[in-house]
């Protein structure tokens, strides 16, 4: 007998599911993972069917019944729903949100997207000898063509132009009737052993070689292995010859990059190496084209997806590897509603499927290097760059007593002109987007703040604006002093905006660039700018984080660091880790190639400590001394966190709100709150805090379960807005 009642998740912010009723005269069967449309109050919405039942608690006349099945194949397959369900439990997201968020927005929609299934070619079943007779005197590349397709059971056009045959020639095998068109069967997986081209593989050193082996000695079985290795040092290579033998065996690899981690040298190189077709998963992509993705994947006609963190979402129901590059990376955590890191629920899914996982990075996070430390990961290193570059040289100036001009101090704008003077490339490196980080009133000293964030304002000169970088709202630059009248109105501080003003003048015979948020803004901006600094175009870049990220700068020589003291004095106890990984990143952006370079980091306290370490024993003694400390003050990754944010538009609601939930004891949990938020107000709403930490995984969600229960039953729940963190990695938020 089929089910008559379905437990179906919606997209509502509500951690429930939902029970329907199958109609009465209905026929067909459903299956969970399916998504089918229902009414939920007045609206109809999609939702995926997770659990099948023949009977039902809640009384029948409350329940309605489900509109109707969504026929078009596209459902979560089992594996992919339970590793959607572990994400939802382990964030304590509703799961209704999860699914929504791992389903492409165009399956989100009751109206059906049209998507034309994939074509595959076929040689004819008789074809015409004389016509093949034909081409084998007169066109060769069209013969070629033909036996590739004639030896393989359905070829797409996408793997073809891989193989860089071209449309034209595909047209005439078709005038020639010598081959057909046929819609792709819905699971089949289309590359093989012949299609790899592995002809131009570098030889492995043999640290590559060790790294290589191990990987492949795990291939079958659930492993995390972390690469730490400098820029250029060989991990991108051991990743493609990682990938050989689980695309032979016709399995999928899925790659998680960086949000702008990926540049278009990474993806010819996956290109070049394998003839395989490759899919790319990415917030520059359209609805449209990354359904193309999500289906490809799906079906198994794509054997590479390379993608940002929600790729990890994507149904590959033969993976055989994932690999996560710049596992530190920041991006790889989402920060808003479901709160997931992708690197993280990346190994939650390679344990499920029993596959090993690889992640790499010059400076890994201490979460990760701490697990190889103590065992759980495969720990490799890649110590020597490959090639023939050089490590760059990082130097501390000392800011303290010395002239500057601009911000710049007179020794570093001597090292820049001599850089310049060789023909060579300068990188001025500083956090800080716009002209100015505030205005100020020179008579009584007004600052121009936001009122919703009681922040100053960001002067963008550029666009004649203020700008609050926290919550956007913009307004027109005062000609007067509001408070005194005065119209002595200044720019204090410095931003990528002036210093890119300041440099023109400064060096007028040289061409500057400057790369952020700003300057990228329109499509196709960023990889324009990055490709004039190739060409040479410029000589003097300025740029924020942006630039820390994937791209190489082969003729930069000289790295300047304007601003990092910031982190030394930071109160959140990840700012050194995050600060130390941003300058060996940046470092390793300049110097390839056989050309030297250095990094000259400026800084009011040359002395300190972490600077010192970094600078002279390099980011892993460095991280090695941050994890004593952290275990010493028992900070993750030695505890774990989980971080209640709570807001309303008047300060006591969430910070009554969050004193409430204080009074919750959970053995093994210790909750500091109510905490003023970094930021106490932002965009009009004040903000609190609730740090919960544990000795142990178990002890956190349990006690987050208790801490639930308790806002279930608040009586401030409508006048506040809430949200769980797990693992947080941005306390300031
Ligand atoms: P990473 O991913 O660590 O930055 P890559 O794999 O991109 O390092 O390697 C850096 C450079 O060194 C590339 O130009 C690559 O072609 C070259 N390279 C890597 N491995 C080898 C090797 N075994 N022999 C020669 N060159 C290599
Ligand atoms: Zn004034
Ligand atoms: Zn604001």
């Amino acid at each position: 007998m089929s089910a008559q009642y379905l437990q179906v998740a919606i997209p509502v912010p509500m951690r429930q599911l939902f029970t329907y009723k199958v109609p009465e005269n209905f026929s067909g069967t459903i299956n969970i993972g399916e998504r089918v449309i229902v009414p939920f109050g007045n609206r109809q919405v999609i939702g995926i069917v997770l659990e099948l039942q023949d009977h039902c608690d809640v009384p029948v006349n409350k329940l309605k019944s489900i509109l109707s099945q969504v026929n078009d194949n596209y459902h979560f397959d089992a594996p992919l729903l339970t590793f959607l369900r572990r994400c939802a439990d382990y964030y304590h997201h509703p799961l209704g949100d999860v699914f929504q968020q791992a389903l492409p927005v165009l399956l989100r929609q009751i109206k059906q997207p049209d998507v034309a299934p994939t074509m595959l070619w076929h040689a004819v079943e008789e074809p015409d000898s004389e016509a093949i007779a034909k081409l084998e005197k007169r066109a060769s590349k069209q013969l070629a063509l033909y036996q590739l397709i004639n030896s393989h059971q359905g070829l797409s056009w996408p793997e073809l132009r891989t193989l860089s045959f071209t449309k034209t020639q595909l047209n005439a095998l078709v005038d020639k009737n010598l081959i057909c068109e046929q819609p792709a069967p819905v699971t089949q997986f289309l590359w093989r052993e012949q299609a790899l081209q592995s002809g131009n593989r570098l030889n492995l050193s043999v640290e590559q070689a060790i790294i290589v082996t191990a990987i492949k000695q795990t291939q079958h079985q659930f492993s995390c292995h972390l690469i730490e290795g400098v820029t250029g040092s060989g991990k991108t290579e051991v990743y493609l010859q990682a990938m050989e033998d689980v695309l032979a065996n016709n399995k999928q690899v899925l790659v998680l990059v960086p949000e702008i981690g990926l540049t278009p040298q990474t993806l010819s190189r996956f290109e070049q190496r394998f003839t395989v077709p490759i899919y790319l998963h990415h917030s520059g992509l359209n609805d449209k084209e990354r359904l193309d993705t999500w289906l490809n994947a799906q079906r198994g006609s794509a054997a590479i997806i390379i993608g940002t963190r929600s790729a990890i979402f994507t149904p590959l129901h033969k993976l055989g590897l994932i690999i996560v590059d710049e596992e530190h990376d920041g991006s790889f955590k989402q920060q808003d509603s479901f709160r997931y890191n992708g690197r993280d629920i990346a190994i939650l899914r390679a344990r499920q499927l029993n596959i090993p996982i690889v992640l790499g990075s010059a400076t890994p996070s201490f979460e990760s290097l701490q697990n190889a430390l103590s065992g759980k990961y495969h720990y490799h290193q890649l110590l020597k760059r490959a090639g023939k570059s050089t490590k760059a040289k990082i130097e501390i100036v000392d800011m303290v007593n010395q002239p500057t001009e601009f911000g710049l101090s007179s020794n570093i704008k001597l090292a820049m002109k001599q850089t310049l003077a060789r023909g060579e490339q300068v990188l001025l490196f500083l956090n800080r987007r716009g002209y100015a980080p505030a205005i100020n009133c020179k008579e009584c000293h007004w600052i121009a703040d936001c009122q919703r964030c009681d922040k100053p304002y960001t002067l963008h000169q550029g666009q004649q604006l203020l700008i609050c970088h926290h919550c956007g709202s913009q307004k027109r630059i005062p000609h007067q002093c509001p408070s005194c009248g005065s119209p002595r109105i200044v720019p204090v501080g410095q931003g990528t905006e002036q210093l890119e003003h300041r440099i023109t003048e400064l060096f007028s015979d040289y061409s500057v660039v400057r790369i952020d948020r700003d300057s990228t803004r329109r499509k196709g901006e960023l990889a324009k700018l990055l490709q004039e600094v190739t060409e040479n175009k410029h000589q003097l870049l300025i740029g924020t984080q942006m630039l820390a990220k994937g791209h190489h700068f082969p003729n930069v020589t000289l790295v300047v660091m304007l601003d990092v003291d910031g982190a030394l004095f930071s109160y959140d106890f990840r700012a050194a880790e995050h600060m130390a990984q941003l300058l060996v990143q940046v470092a390793g952006r300049a110097g390839r190639e056989s050309k030297p370079g250095k990094v000259m980091v400026q800084s009011h306290y040359p002395d300190h400590p972490l600077l010192q370490d970094l600078v002279h024993n390099g980011y892993n003694h460095f991280a090695k001394q941050g994890l004593i400390e952290r275990q010493q003050a028992l900070l993750p990754p030695f505890t774990f966190q989980a971080l209640f944010r709570a807001d309303a538009n008047y300060p006591s609601y969430p910070e009554k709100f969050i004193r409430q939930l204080c009074q919750v004891r959970y053995d093994g949990c210790e909750l500091a709150g109510p905490i003023p938020a970094a930021m106490e107000k932002k965009a009009g709403k004040y903000r609190y805090h609730l740090i919960v930490q544990a000795k142990s995984r178990k002890a956190l969600h349990l006690g987050i379960h208790a801490i639930l229960q308790q806002i279930a039953v608040s009586e401030l729940l409508g006048k506040v807005r809430w949200s769980v963190d797990i693992d947080p990695i941005d306390l300031s938020w």
